[in-house]
């Protein structure tokens, strides 16, 4: 059994990562830009955006924050976006999720052109995906494909089996495991025989947000388990996949914290410079 380590691929993506920014600024004088929108004050969202605005930072990409107090209005937090929208410096624009309860998420995001999109959230670019075009693609799914595709595991012809089906995780998961040509089932809330379904998966993967929800009877002998889990247990981070046990039958697995984690900012980093050498095509 091979543990999958997040943390030292996310660190190999980031250094070819450096290398994509230094050769975008020398050729066109500037550097990448990304936009962080950040709205109230959830403190979860705190650390995410610090940990996005240090990794641009460490990549060479420059970054624009921009904080919002929770307070604002739909038409200001509109208003900026629209801004950031038509300046020709920012390459892409994130607003970080959740926003504040009076906001219309929906009608902000929509202010964000699909080229500009680094989240790949956008009706447009979920449709590429769906057509398996050219699109910048969520960067959780895109980080788990980074990982299959470093290890070497095949995934044409393997039964996928991802369980969630959110917009951010697992309907992006399941098109590019499609795309991958794996053999692709979609499990949810509403699954009748979960466990059996889980258990003819060649590459098993959680994003359901429950702590040890898969179990090793849930596990193929063999399988490749990737769990994107992440879960708040008594203070630790803990995944969808009860780790202990399920490691003992998978031929590779990832862990919590340290798998699919670290990978997600490394491909919000290269969604941004993508999105950025598309603008100068
Ligand atoms: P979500 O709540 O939007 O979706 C959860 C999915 O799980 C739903 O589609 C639901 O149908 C399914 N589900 C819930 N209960 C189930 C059950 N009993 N049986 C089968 N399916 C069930 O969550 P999300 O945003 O997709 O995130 C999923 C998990 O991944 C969370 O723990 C989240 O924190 C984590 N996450 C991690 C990263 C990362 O960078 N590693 C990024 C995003 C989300």
């Amino acid at each position: 059994m091979t543990i999958i380590d997040g943390k030292q691929t996310a660190a190999e993506v980031r250094a070819q990562l450096r290398v994509r920014a230094a050769a975008f600024e020398e050729k066109y004088g500037r550097k990448v830009g990304l936009a962080v929108v950040l709205i109230g004050e959830d403190p979860a969202s705190q650390v995410y955006v610090r940990n996005k605005i240090k990794g641009c930072e460490d990549a060479g990409i420059r970054s624009f924050a921009h904080y919002l107090p929770a307070d604002v209005t739909q038409a200001q937090a509109e208003e900026l976006v629209r801004a950031l929208a038509s300046d020709e410096a920012v390459h892409g624009i994130l607003v970080q999720l959740p926003l504040p309860k009076h906001l219309d998420a929906e009608r902000i995001l929509a202010c964000i052109p699909a080229a500009k999109d680094v989240d790949g959230f956008s009706a447009e670019n979920i449709g590429r995906l769906a057509l398996n075009e050219e699109g910048t693609v969520a960067c959780t799914p895109l980080g788990v494909m980074e990982l299959l595709r470093r290890y070497h595991v095949e995934t044409r012809g393997k039964r996928a089996v991802i369980i969630g089906r959110s917009n951010i995780v697992g309907r992006p998961m399941a098109l590019l495991l499609l795309n991958a040509d794996a053999t692709v089932t979609v499990c949810h809330s509403r699954t009748v025989n979960l466990a059996e379904e889980c258990a003819r998966a060649d590459i098993l993967v959680a994003a359901i947000g429950k702590p040890n929800f898969i179990t090793a009877d849930m596990v193929k002998e063999g399988a490749v388990v990737i769990d994107v889990g992440i879960n708040r247990v008594d203070g630790k981070l803990i995944g969808d996949v009860d780790f202990a046990a399920v490691s003992q039958k998978a031929s590779l697995i990832t862990p919590v914290p340290g798998g699919v984690g670290p990978m997600t900012i490394a491909m919000l980093l290269q969604n941004a410079i993508s999105c950025a050498e598309r603008a100068m095509r």
